[in-house]
């Protein structure tokens, strides 16, 4: 699974010229919300210039390009695509020019309504050079903007979308941001010296020197200009419906999510998961780095010795599909590979954050079985992962999750695990500390927060009014 995209912007006094520099290393610090590309736009006191390429932040811009994009303010992106190619076209910031100026927008989210959306602007002739859904918002601003001023022409776009965003604009001097009104993807404010910045998690507020005061609200506009800012609610929900998976897997450990750090939300899922499903076992160790921070909370908790037992090489970075079953296997240990010195004649638990096909679930048993284990049961830190996401998580069909069509008995002998046991949904939002109403559990449960054709959604949480 991956997360599609992460923003940041970033707003100083017009004696600065630390934008792009700044934004460089929030979006480094953003890397692992999207690899494939990476853009900085700013504007320099006259018009908008962005630089953007493919690969990671440090592969996507030269050698020069932060010192020629010199500036006070300014957006950045990194893409993960989900709608849309992986290539320079859909890389974004997205830049328009339009009748009274240029337009630069970073999006994190889906649409699930984009294709509709694009089919009503090229009716009335409206010319698309990418396939990304970003496209299409930026379009629909454009359309009213020739009617409206800015804060009427998000508020009736909004009216329009269905699905996930936290946007970044870039017009002129200011920068815009603004959140879904249910607030699926996160999106924060941090204070700097001589300014502010907004990004996707926090972390990036962080390597800037910044202090994080506050999340964007759902269905709340934030302008930032000239080093200062000023927020406005447009749209009210009863409910939000934050992602649940960025509090257990996509956000780093080190971010404050909704209010909540997720390291230590991950602590408590780690010590729910041995409340609800304890196990007598020598020893306790994750699959790495994901399940690292359940794994300190299941063995904290239960007392079993953590030890690791797995490592991960840090540089293999994605594995393409290799042929035959040996290369496959020699591909999941060019990832993980064991310390057969603390797993050999050993009881141990595996704590992981998800399974989702399956597959490296039964290799990494089958690895930890090669190394001597006595028994092996494997510990999860969500719920079974059922239905594929519509909103901006990379997932499998559903056809594909081996959860949507078998019991974790037939998984658990599937995986050739001694036991496998899962937390539950309840335990999950319990540990995290959010009330159950204000997330989206869409993937765990097949009810999106959003009307998704065919299939189930949550009422309440759609009733969305103006403020
Ligand atoms: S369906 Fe799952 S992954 Fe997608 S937004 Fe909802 S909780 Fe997040």
């Amino acid at each position: 699974m991956q997360e599609e995209c992460g923003v940041a912007g970033i707003s100083f006094k017009e004696n600065s010229n630390n934008a792009a520099a700044s934004l460089y290393c929030a979006l480094f610090a953003l890397q692992h919300r999207g690899q494939e590309s990476a853009g900085i736009s700013i504007y320099d006191g006259t018009t908008t210039r962005t630089k953007k390429g493919m690969g990671l932040v440090p592969q996507a811009f030269r050698k020069n390009d932060i010192n020629e994009l010199s500036s006070a303010v300014g957006i950045g992106h990194v893409r993960y695509s989900t709608t849309g190619d992986s290539s320079i076209e859909n890389a974004q910031p997205l830049v328009i020019n339009y009748k009274d100026g240029i337009l630069s927008l970073a999006h994190n989210g889906n649409l699930v309504n984009s294709q509709e959306l694009r089919s009503g602007l090229e009716a009335e002739q409206r010319i698309f050079h990418s396939d990304s859904d970003t496209e299409v918002i930026a379009q629909l601003f454009i359309k009213e903007l020739s009617k409206k001023d800015i804060i009427s022409s998000i508020k009736e776009m909004v009216r329009m979308l269905v699905g996930s965003y936290a946007i970044l604009m870039l017009i002129g001097d200011r920068v815009i941001a603004f959140r879904d009104p249910l607030g699926i993807k996160p999106l924060c404010i941090g204070k700097l010296e001589g300014g502010y910045i907004i990004a996707s998690e926090s972390c990036a507020i962080d390597v800037v020197g910044g202090t994080c005061i506050r999340d964007v609200k759902p269905g709340e506009l934030v302008i930032l200009k000239n080093g200062a800012m000023e927020a406005r609610q447009l749209y009210n929900s009863k409910h939000s419906a934050h992602c649940i998976f960025e509090h257990i897997y996509f956000a780093r450990a080190d971010s404050i999510l909704d209010s909540k750090l997720t390291y230590q939300s991950r602590i408590r899922v780690g010590e729910t998961l041995y409340d609800e499903h304890p196990v007598n076992a020598d020893i306790a160790f994750p699959v790495p780095d994901s399940g690292t921070t359940f794994a300190i909370g299941y063995a904290h908790r239960s007392g079993i010795q953590y030890l690791e037992g797995l490592i991960k090489n840090r540089y293999s970075g994605r594995t393409f599909i290799m042929p035959g079953q040996n290369m496959r296997e020699a591909a999941v240990r060019l990832k993980l590979n064991t310390i057969k010195q603390n797993i050999k004649g050993k009881s141990v638990v595996i704590v992981d954050d998800s399974i989702v096909r399956g597959t490296t679930s039964r290799r990494i048993v089958d690895m930890v079985r090669a190394a001597g284990a006595r028994e092996v049961h494997v510990r999860i830190g969500s719920p079974p992962i059922i239905a594929p996401c519509y909103l901006g998580i990379n997932m499998p069909t559903r056809h594909e999750l081996i959860a949507s069509d078998k019991t974790i008995r037939t998984i658990e002998a599937l995986i050739n695990a001694d036991s496998l046991r899962y937390i539950s949904l309840e335990g999950l939002i319990k540990s995290i500390g959010i009330p159950a109403e204000d997330f989206c559990t869409g993937c765990f449960t097949g009810v999106y927060p959003v009307e998704i054709p065919g299939e189930q959604c949550t009422r309440a949480q759609l009733k969305i009014t103006e403020f």
